[in-house]
């Protein structure tokens, strides 16, 4: 039976791409469980033809994925930057003040939140990984350690704490229930409230080859049109849109209330037509991406086995969700990169899910000395390559794997 679309409910039938068989991205294995089975999950892109969602079937609870979350999203300095401007932006689009009330779902350790919080505004985050909405409370972010959705958003509206400002980055393409969440979001804005959510852009990831950037906890992947679709279907309207260079290209949207007066700009528009231009949606635009992907394959492994012929010495750089997918679709292990590393501690000392190359400190570039350094966080790359800068010292040449396995300058 064909899974059914998880907006619409319609049964899923057009295969995007099929990565095969992979693991949670976020399953590190410790090395202590490294002789024991992991389970692999389809990796199968799926659209939706009546509303045009791009997704991937729900697959396993989410509690399971999130109670203790490894990612700490802090310890990239340009999303810092991204979100402190990000911020200082919207009090003054807004015009807030210590009367308004900012809330963030999927707050992480409350670093967004600490901008407008340091300004004087107050802020509320729901932030579902237990760990990490503690480490945000003990930071002084006030945080509730849940779920959202419409029940956690009617209990808020209830107790008289409605938004008018609802912050989602990054969470929107990860929930298992969007309609829930998105009921959630009209739930929770005041009146004349905005709500921001920032998501991959599916465009990009399709004229880009970005086929890392899929992976299971990563469920939908939205056209601007598709999630015009979604949030009218609650009561909401996109009234404007900003293109970021952020994970390979994402979206922010700003939604309101359908009867809003918040006037709709021209950059909507100018999103959707580029959309339709571009043929997303179409067979043929999934048709040739499918052969990218499987190109981008044999790109990167004909570098590699070349580098291993030649008996050059690769380490990785970073262990991101897109590494897992990364190596297991193109089937890469420890004969072919030594190692990786990562700034995360958490990371540190695990094994990359399924192909078990080990994530170790960076200092353990400079030990290894290796020729090639891949850099899976390809969309952090110049921000990598600055902090990488002593490795030309020996020689070291950086890689990125996508759109096109590419040996950097
Ligand atoms: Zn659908």
């Amino acid at each position: 039976m064909n899974p059914a679309c998880r907006f619409c409910d319609a049964a899923l039938r057009r295969e995007v791409v099929d990565l095969g068989m992979s693991p949670p991205s976020n399953a590190f294995v410790s090395p202590e469980h490294a002789g024991e089975p992991e389970t692999f999950y389809p990796l199968r892109l799926l659209a939706c033809e009546r509303c045009g969602l791009v997704q991937l079937p729900n697959y396993r609870r989410p509690e399971e994925t999130f109670d203790h979350y490894p990612y700490m999203s802090s310890f990239s300095t340009s999303w810092l930057d991204h979100v402190s401007r990000y911020a200082d932006m919207m009090r003054e689009r807004l015009t807030l003040t210590a009367k308004s009330f900012v809330v963030e779902i999927a707050s992480n350790d409350g670093h967004l939140l600490k901008n407008f919080s340091n300004a004087g505004v107050p802020v509320l985050g729901i932030e579902p990984a237990r760990n990490i909405a503690a480490a945000a409370v003990a930071a002084g972010i006030p945080t509730r350690a849940a779920y959202f959705g419409a029940t956690l958003a009617g209990d808020l509206a209830a107790e008289g704490k409605r938004a008018d400002l609802i912050v989602a980055n990054n969470v929107l393409a990860h929930v298992p229930g969007l309609n829930d969440f998105v009921a959630g979001i009209g739930a929770l804005l005041e009146p004349l409230g905005v709500a921001t959510l920032e998501f991959p852009h599916l465009a990009q990831l399709i004229a880009n080859t970005e086929f890392d950037t899929i992976y299971h906890e990563h469920l939908s992947y939205f056209s601007l049109s598709t999630a015009q679709e979604i949030f009218a279907a609650h009561g909401l309207r996109i009234f404007d849109v900003e293109e970021l260079s952020t994970h390979g290209g994402s979206l922010r949207i700003y939604v309101a209330h359908a009867a809003s007066p918040h006037a709709d700009t021209a950059a909507v528009q100018r999103v959707v037509t580029a959309e339709r231009a571009a043929g997303l949606g179409s067979d043929v635009a999934y048709e040739q991406f499918a052969k990218r992907v499987a190109a981008v394959k044999r790109s990167l492994l004909t570098f590699l086995i070349d580098a291993a012929a030649h008996d050059k010495r690769v380490a990785g750089y970073g262990a991101p969700a897109k590494a897992t997918t990364l190596l297991n679709y193109c089937g890469v292990r420890r004969d072919l990169i030594e190692f990786t590393c990562d700034r995360n501690p958490l990371k540190q000392g695990k094994l990359i899910p399924g192909v078990h190359i080990p994530i170790r400190a960076p200092a353990a570039i400079e030990e290894y000395r290796p020729d090639y350094i891949l850099i899976f966080p390809w969309n952090l790359a110049a921000e990598i390559g600055e902090q990488l800068a002593p490795v030309h010292a020996w020689g070291a040449r950086l890689v990125v794997p996508i759109p096109q396995a590419a040996v950097l300058a």
